[in-house]
């Protein structure tokens, strides 16, 4: 799954005005310098407890002891994971989000997986296929046994049988003679 960058979430955290984000759901009385209040959002209550610090963009309440910053605001108000509340916000104060560029390694075997799923491979039938040539597959996902069979093929068709292949995904696997 791609993610998006700590650099995006950090701009979120710029972007965002406590004080607008916190009044669509609570209406916020100044109480101070750095202080509004209200009536929680997260408990009953008909005198204020809950309360905000605009300048650190966070919120706490004395009564049912909620607390967090904007993006569990929007978390536990809209219902929504972490994802959600960063494309919320993001969304809300006009912030691009950027998406974390895949390890290249990783991108080739997510792509390998996709392959071999589309061509309806199974787990259990490369372990069928497999065990007949000796591999062990032992811990191996679906993936790293079909690249051992690979592997295998490959070697016996150059005539290295019984050697010591290298997979694409790094692990040397002993192969039967
Ligand atoms: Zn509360």
């Amino acid at each position: 799954m791609a993610l998006y960058t700590n650099d995006s979430k950090e701009r979120v955290r710029d972007a965002v005005d406590m004080v607008d984000l916190v009044s669509s759901r609570v209406e916020l009385k100044r109480a101070g310098a750095n202080r509004l209040t209200g009536l929680c959002p997260f408990h009953d209550e008909r005198s204020p407890s809950f309360g905000i610090n605009p300048a650190e963009k966070v919120y706490h309440c004395f009564g049912c002891q909620a607390s967090g910053d904007a993006f569990t605001f929007v978390m536990e108000t809209e219902g929504v994971d972490f994802k959600g509340a960063l494309e919320h916000l993001a969304d809300r104060y006009k912030v691009t989000l950027e998406l974390e560029d895949e390890d290249p390694q990783a991108a080739e075997r997510r792509k390998r997986r996709e392959r071999l799923l589309e061509a309806g491979v199974a787990e259990d039938r490369l372990t069928r296929i497999a065990a007949p040539i000796g591999l062990d597959l032992g811990g191996l996902t679906a993936e790293e046994t079909a690249l051992s069979i690979m592997a295998e093929v490959v070697a016996v068709r150059n005539g290295r049988e019984g050697g010591r292949l290298s997979t694409a995904t790094g692990r040397i696997h002993e192969v039967g003679a």
